[in-house]
């Protein structure tokens, strides 16, 4: 999952890409309200961590208010230093998913980042499964049957993604715009080579299992059961 940071406190935007990044998330960070709108713009996003007061043209609000005129629907929880009951209700009317007021622990971030992406799972709080693969976004815990699998932190965003969108064909280039930050100068072929690292660690080891990631040519992957 990749996740832009609009926040211009330089320490905070820091902490917050560091702190993300450990928890498996791509993430880029910019630091005034004209920025945040051009990147935020970008669909590639699966989610935005907005501040409301920003030096530039536009502040959060504005950015917000812009996001959802132009139907733009990726989650957004604002950050302000402001935490009247009026601020809450007012970035919330605006289109903002969540509101968090500084400062604010970052497991209480984090919970909400995880709370807001799982949101099209049915099962709050469980596993992400497929067959008898399992992956828990919380514990980081992925099992194969009663298999303990250990994953890096990308091949772990990439199979999360993966699961997150079952039996839908992803591109290379998709997979490299929501795993990767802007930064990484990623290939779609590296794509090639995780996706090896995955299946030589979810379906090789387990022949007896059915393989569940697949290759179709030309278009991408997908992760199914069939
Ligand atoms: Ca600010």
């Amino acid at each position: 999952m990749r996740i832009l940071v609009v926040e211009d406190e330089p320490k905070i935007a820091q902490s917050l890409k560091r702190g993300l990044e450990l928890k498996s998330y791509a993430v880029d960070a910019v630091h005034d309200g004209d920025s945040g709108l051009a990147y935020a713009r970008d669909d590639d996003y699966d989610l935005i961590i907005l501040d409301r007061m920003l030096p530039g043209s536009i502040d959060g609000t504005e950015i917000c208010r812009k996001l959802r005129e132009e139907k733009i629907n990726t989650p957004i929880i604002m950050l302000t230093a402001r935490g009247t009951i009026g601020d809450k209700v007012e970035g919330l009317n605006l289109g903002a998913d969540d509101y968090l007021v500084k400062p604010f622990a970052f497991d209480e971030l984090i919970a909400r980042v995880q709370a807001l992406l799982r949101r099209p799972q049915v099962n709050l709080g469980t596993a992400l499964t497929i067959d008898n693969l399992s992956l828990n976004p919380h514990t980081y815990e992925v099992k194969r049957g009663p298999n303990i699998i250990k994953l890096s932190h990308k091949e772990f965003a990439l199979l999360e993604y993966l699961m997150h969108h079952q039996d839908q064909i992803i591109s290379k280039d998709h997979l490299v715009n929501h795993i990767w930050d802007e930064d990484s100068n990623i290939l779609p072929n590296t794509i090639e080579v995780y996706i090896g690292y995955l299946r030589n660690k979810i379906d090789r080891p387990f022949p007896k299992y059915k393989p569940l990631i697949h290759t179709l040519r030309g278009f991408g992957y997908k992760l199914s059961l069939k």
